[in-house]
């Protein structure tokens, strides 16, 4: 599952340098990072908001209702997304270690 998850965070950080070059306040569409390996679903972020995810490594941007509650934990929610943090040490330390920007 954390596999699927930092696949699309690489797809993501692909689609905030094309929306950096437009220097807007707008959301871009991101792509879910849940654990489903199917949900392909737009999610709603700023570039500053994804920035504050991209924090941290073990934090991910997914649409609302797809949160895995037995190895993540909600850090903030919105009516457009929300930010989950990797509580299962196995997730959190491959999502740490597949980070693309460590
Ligand atoms: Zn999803």
């Amino acid at each position: 599952m954390a596999r699927n998850e930092s696949l699309f965070r690489e797809v993501n950080e692909r689609i905030k340098q094309v929306n950096q070059h437009f220097q807007t306040d707008e959301e871009a569409d991101f792509i879910c990072e849940c654990g489903d390996d199917d949900c392909t679903q737009p999610v709603g972020l700023t570039l500053d908001e994804y920035e504050g995810v991209r924090r941290r490594s073990t934090l991910f941007a997914v649409v609302p209702g797809h949160v895995e509650a037995d190895v993540e934990r909600v850090v903030e929610q919105t009516e457009r997304f929300v930010v989950v943090e990797k509580t299962d040490p196995e997730a959190a330390a491959i999502a740490a270690a597949d980070d693309p920007r460590a």
